[in-house]
């Protein structure tokens, strides 16, 4: 009994095979699960320099070691790949109940590889592993996939698939489960490339047993008091994170109009009231108590009917403030769009907001865009390009490709407004405002996320492993490590963000421990030692594909002008990345480069990675 299958799933599109393959002893002692198998086999089994969308990148997905267990909140799940977005490593993370499915099919991961000739699905079922035809599901919207596939295999079939904006390659397309998506990095794109529409299994859901199953209970069963009248747990649940927005307006962290400044006075309307009138029921993914998911309606306006499972935080920015959108409902629209097609919110409605400051600075005009005027607000214009950007039309091909290599393709300095790191859109939290946070979306090995390492120390107060002022402008690379490594020990797991309420490490290692029957993980400093061994690895998989210092940054707008009418944040500016990358460096032993020093490899267990 233990809460692995013991196997990976391999799957090599290109010649039609499907393996089982036992997982080491070793390999489960030394990354445990989750994030940590998926950087492990995917350094382990793809070279440097491969085509992000060429036939020898490998997509992995994986549950976490607590997937499938009574363990509450470990339902999600990871994809990770080289990403066409950056060209680094690709991590993207979704919910709903694919992970623990995965468990119940037999996988404690699934290694595509290859290319097939023609759109396929992956199916998972009792009898085995199979590779179908999609040329029925080809062109399909993603809720159309998923009952595509129900009908064809029983309602209780787990899917996850790609929209059009994947079979088109755009640059940030997602892959959906339910309503949930693994949105960032292009993880979406790697899938379409590949021409693999769709993973559906159809399993027993048979809970796995812990090893230690009466200490895991008891655990289990403290943690579930702890959650239960947890307040965070009981505003998420209530909220989900539509909270947010009103709380990082008031902190001067939402940026408004690309971030050109913190002023949103003129969208009052689109925080947390509005999208509660609005609010027709919440959802939660497998085993979670905290169901954080709000389902919205729109009840007047022009998108009178529309609804969505969303939208979150990220997508109320990326959708409201980013492009000064103020009609609620045009938010609920773009994400349930943005989910039917396939693509990342945070990227869409960053390119958007790029586009709109480009023509309001005549850097382009209606010439370059299809004849559409980029108005600031116009959520009409909004809405037509989420479809232009999807079906990679005109001007939303180019849109499509991400910030960055549109502004290289535009010239003329649009670079200078391109919103991202390491070619990846930054998310909804201004790094000028909560600069701990900055830094580690700077040096965050998938780019610009906001979910590599979050400071709560700088946005909600934490005072753990030691309080923070959000705007010092030093004292922040220990921090900004300590938040990735703690990141990276919860994502073998995988712990949710929204349900790790009250879990604290010895709560967290004792469940790993006893799921696993690896009692090191009962003791906080080698849970620590794994989080880093994860990000370490991450780190080298970046510097095998030439990521040096320099790509540790930030767009140069937060680097030297002093951020404008953001209330308490007002006249920010990250003065001094070089100190404080330094500090990062330090804190993780690395070289001023950002290199993992051989000795930092041998101390993590590493030390069979060359650079
Ligand atoms: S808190 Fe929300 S996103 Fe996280 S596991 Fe629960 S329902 Fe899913």
């Amino acid at each position: 009994m233990s809460a692995y299958t013991g196997y990976l799933l391999r799957v090599n599109l290109s010649s039609g095979s499907t393996n089982r393959e036992p997982i080491p002893v070793e390999v489960q002692r030394r990354f445990v699960g989750g994030r940590g198998f998926g950087i492990r086999y995917l350094f382990g089994e793809t070279d440097g320099g491969i085509d992000p969308l060429g036939e020898r990148n490998k997509l992995l997905f994986m549950p976490g070691v607590l997937a499938g267990t009574k363990a509450l909140g470990f339902g999600r799940w990871i994809v990770m790949t080289r990403s066409p977005l950056t060209g680094g490593l690709a991590r993207a993370c979704g919910g709903g109940n694919f992970a623990a499915f995965m468990k119940f099919a037999g996988c404690d991961l699934v290694i595509i590889e290859g290319k097939a000739e023609r759109p396929s699905y992956l199916f998972l079922h009792e009898g085995g592993t199979e590779i179908r035809s999609a040329a029925d599901l080809w062109g399909l919207d993603t809720e159309m996939t998923q009952k595509a596939l129900q009908e064809k295999h029983g309602q209780r079939t787990q899917t996850a698939c790609i929209g059009p904006a994947g079979e088109r390659l755009v640059r940030f397309a997602t892959i959906t489960h339910g309503t949930r998506t693994a949105s960032r990095c292009g993880v979406g794109t790697v899938m379409g490339a590949k021409n693999l529409k769709a993973i559906s299994i159809s399993a027993r859901p048979k809970l796995l047993e812990p090893v230690d199953k009466e200490g895991f209970d008891g655990l289990q069963k403290e943690h579930s008091t702890i959650l239960r009248d947890h307040k965070r747990r009981v505003k998420m649940h209530t909220f989900g994170t539509t909270f947010l927005a009103h709380m990082m307006r008031d902190a001067g962290i939402l940026p408004f109009k690309n971030f050109q400044t913190g002023n949103i006075e003129a969208i009052e309307n689109l925080f947390t009231d509005a999208y509660a009138e609005m609010r027709k029921g919440t959802h939660g993914c497998y085993n979670c108590m905290t169901r954080c998911g709000q389902v919205h309606e729109v009840k007047e306006g022009p998108y009178t009917g529309a609804w969505s499972e969303g939208p979150e935080y990220e997508t109320i920015w990326a959708f409201g403030p980013q492009v000064a959108n103020t009609d609620v409902g045009a938010t609920v629209r773009a994400d349930r769009l943005c989910d039917l097609l396939g693509i990342d919110t945070i990227s869409t409605g960053s390119a958007i907001g790029f586009a709109m400051e480009l023509f309001q600075r005549g850097i382009i005009t209606t010439q370059d865009t299809d004849g559409i005027e980029l108005n600031w607000g116009d959520h009409r214009v909004m809405l037509d390009l989420i479809h232009k950007i999807a079906y990679r039309d005109g001007f939303g091909k180019l849109l499509g490709e991400g910030t960055k290599r549109a502004a290289e393709h535009i010239g003329k300095g649009a670079e200078r407004y391109a919103m991202h790191c390491k070619g990846m859109e930054l998310p909804a939290y201004e790094p000028r405002a909560a600069k701990g946070h900055g830094l580690s979306m700077a040096t965050s090995n998938i780019g610009g996320s906001h979910m590599y390492g979050y400071a709560r120390q700088e946005i909600s107060g934490k005072k753990d492993p030691r309080p923070v002022d959000r705007f010092a402008d030093e004292g922040k690379g220990d921090i900004a490590a300590y938040n990735q490594i703690d990141k990276g020990l919860e994502e073998v797991g995988i712990l949710c963000n929204f349900a790790d309420s009250g879990l604290t490490y010895e709560l967290l290692g004792g469940l790993y421990a006893t799921a696993t029957g690896f009692d090191e993980l009962r003791e906080v400093p080698a849970l620590r030692r794994l989080g880093e061994r994860i990000v370490c690895l991450e780190r080298c998989y970046n510097v095998r594909e030439g990521f040096t210092r320099k790509d540790d940054t930030l767009p140069e707008r937060m680097l030297t002008e002093p951020l404008p009418d953001a209330g308490p944040a007002t006249d920010q500016v990250v003065r001094n990345l070089d100190a404080l990358l330094d500090e990062y460096y330090d804190y993780l032993g690395y070289s001023r480069d950002g290199v993992p020093t051989p000795e930092k490899l041998k101390e993590l267990g590493l030390d069979d990675i060359s650079l």
